[in-house]
């Protein structure tokens, strides 16, 4: 990619664009009709928090840093996202979504992977007193929603692409057995194997996602995956909620607690809750069936590359 960005897009690279935002245009439409029919409060979203999410340490993450911003003698970070304040969301509002933009600075080399930006949007909810099969249930009928909704989007012939059918309900997979059966790198190898999107639960990560009690070592969190090699859809969990399990499991982590302070001092009144997050360009290039997330962007954000503005 040239210093200046400035990619040459011939006339037919720019009727897809359009017809790419076009569907995400409706995506995002029928996104937050469908959170309304749940009963969802949507919330405006949060950018600099006195916390968040440190990504990690999660072997899928690989951010250089978080940003920070120094302003009036008080230090903030920039959303990596939202999941230390969906936390408190719910605990005062019940159901609650969000379109979150989130800014994680990914190595250069992970513009190769296809499904990286530094800035993207992701829906990221949250459901007080939730369990692993309602968010399970809660994505079907959304995937199932979107996919009657856009059977005849204008933007699947454009595209040469045949529209979405998912038949439900989903396959779930362990990491365990991934990992048995195509090594450390299953994400990619099991992506490509499927045919419909997929469950993957136990991952070992962040310290808000809660540790199976009645099996210390194992985790009650989730991914969903996108088949055909489009890779990661949507991460989420039951999360930790007891101030002092929370404690025990951030020192574990090795994590630097000065980030984590404000959110510790009011960790005593969290609730049970379960949630998850999903990238809306990484499930409109999925529909689209785009090279590139970085393709579903009007003004790309590709790690690596430098923006025209
Ligand atoms: N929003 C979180 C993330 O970005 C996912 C979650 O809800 O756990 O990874
Ligand atoms: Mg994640």
């Amino acid at each position: 990619m040239s210093a200046a960005g400035a990619r040459a897009i011939g006339t037919d690279e720019r009727e897809r664009q359009r017809a790419r935002l076009a569907l995400m245009s409706d995506v995002l439409l029928e996104t937050t009709r469908f959170f309304h029919r749940e009963g969802f409060t949507q919330l405006l979203p949060v950018m600099l928090g006195r916390s968040t999410d440190p990504l990690g340490p999660d072997p899928g993450s690989s951010v250089l840093r978080t940003v920070e911003v120094d302003y009036l003698d008080q230090r903030y970070y920039l959303m990596n996202s939202m999941i230390l304040h969906k936390q408190f969301a719910v605990r005062d509002l019940g159901k609650i979504w969000i379109l979150s933009p989130n800014v994680r600075l990914e190595r250069p080399e992970r513009a190769a992977s296809g499904k990286h930006l530094f800035e993207f949007t992701q829906a990221d909810f949250e459901m007080p007193r939730a369990r692993t099969r309602d968010v399970q249930d809660l994505v079907e009928r959304y995937f199932s929603a979107l996919g009657k909704v856009l059977q005849d989007h204008p933007a699947f012939s454009v595209l040469d692409v045949a529209p979405p059918h998912f038949t439900l309900p989903w396959r779930s997979y362990t990491t365990h057995e991934l990992e048995e059966r195509y090594g450390e790198q299953w994400e990619e190898a099991a992506s490509q194997a499927e045919e419909q999107p997929f469950w993957v639960h136990c991952h070992r990560r962040e310290f808000y996602d809660r540790e199976d009690p009645a099996q210390p070592g194992h985790f009650l969190n989730y991914d969903l995956v996108y088949p055909l090699g489009f890779g990661e859809a949507l991460s989420g969990a039951e999360r930790e909620w007891e101030a002092e399990r929370i404690r025990t499991r951030l020192l574990r982590t090795g994590i630097p607690p000065a980030p984590f302070r404000a959110y510790l001092e009011h960790a005593g009144d969290l609730i049970p809750s379960a949630g998850a997050g999903f990238g809306i360009e990484r499930l409109v290039r999925f529909l689209t069936r785009a090279p590139h997330v970085g393709d579903v962007q009007l003004f790309r954000r590709v790690p690596g590359e430098v923006p025209t503005l």
